[in-house]
């Protein structure tokens, strides 16, 4: 068979952008492409997926990721699972290895999972038969995330190496910012890391990073301003002061957003929190933030991940 970039793509699960190279995102960014243009059409699902099972195991609450993997496992003609599991902290391990061997035992090919411990998702992988991908472990990784937010910059601004993206807010309990530095600095842009020193990771320079505590001197010559959520729920205690104390000095407002260059964008993940992180009125701005783009990018991004990690299992009929 003929080596396509998109057939060198060889791993068996998606844990983390840990691991992939330039080539294996950028044959990700592609295919997702066009299904973006699928996505847009009257009639959505193909039929690639016909006959696999994708069940959806999540451990943590979560609306948008999982309708995006949902949609996006539809839309390529799988069946799909969902399942819910409200974690008793005491025995989270106990109740995650169960869990997986009962449902390995009705044959998904695909489990997308999200975990609230950071390694549950690897720790799954190594127990079933099919491929995982990783919809958010812990302060770890959130791959199709950063994958997704990757999409939306390069149609946007066309590339991402030689960019600055400056990742704002709660670092220290953010999977998200994780998989993010990881992606943007292995295609070559240069990421900034601002927040209060209580948010942000001990060592953040560790990551390759410039670390700024002050918006204003962090923002300068930025591309990109990536908010991020306080993840109130991660916090054992008072990270910050107050909600609006952290608004005024780091919560994203067209003031603050004025020391980046003239035509910087705005990201946020989501939920969001309005009037906490970002202003309201900024946030919904059509021409300056890509929030409701990324929304779109997410499912697209994920029918090419379930389509990339289901090809050895279609074109030989083994996994
Ligand atoms: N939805 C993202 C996540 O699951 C970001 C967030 O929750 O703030 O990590």
């Amino acid at each position: 068979m003929k080596q396509t970039p998109e057939t060198a793509f060889s791993h068996r699960h998606l844990l983390g952008i840990e691991g992939l190279s330039p080539i294996d995102i950028t044959t990700i960014l592609d295919l997702a492409g066009g299904y973006v243009d699928q996505s847009r059409r009257v009639h959505k699902t193909s039929d690639l997926l016909n006959g696999l099972t994708v069940i959806n195991l999540f451990f943590e609450n979560s609306t948008r990721t999982r309708t995006s993997f949902e949609a996006a496992a539809k839309r390529l003609g799988a069946d799909v699972i969902n399942m819910t599991v409200a974690a008793s902290s005491i025995k989270k391990g106990e109740t995650l290895i169960d869990t997986a061997m009962t449902l390995n035992a009705m044959h998904p090919d695909v489990l997308v999972v999200r975990h609230g411990n950071s390694g549950a998702v690897r720790l799954l992988s190594e127990k079933v038969d099919g491929a995982v991908i990783n919809a958010g472990d812990g302060r770890h990784e959130h791959p199709t995330q950063a994958l997704l937010d990757a999409l939306t910059i390069r149609r946007r601004l066309g590339k991402i190496g030689g960019l600055t993206v400056a990742i704002c807010g709660d670092v220290a309990h953010s999977r998200v910012a994780r998989s993010n530095i990881q992606l943007l600095q292995t295609m070559g842009a240069r990421v900034r890391l601002i927040a209060p020193p209580t948010l942000l990771p001990a060592k953040a320079e560790r990551f390759g990073v410039e670390v700024f505590t002050d918006m204003r001197e962090g923002l300068q010559d930025v591309d990109i301003v990536m908010m991020l959520r306080l993840q109130l729920e991660r916090m054992q205690g008072a990270f910050v002061p107050s909600v609006r104390e952290y608004f005024r000095f780091f919560g994203l407002d067209r003031e603050k957003l004025s020391y980046a260059k003239p035509d910087a964008l705005v990201m946020h993940p989501g939920p969001m929190n309005r009037g906490v992180e970002i202003d309201s009125e900024l946030a919904d701005d059509i021409d300056r933030s890509l929030i409701r783009e990324q929304v779109e990018m997410g499912v697209a991004i994920r029918m090419a991940c379930l389509d990339l990690l289901t090809r050895p299992l279609r074109e030989t009929g083994a996994p």
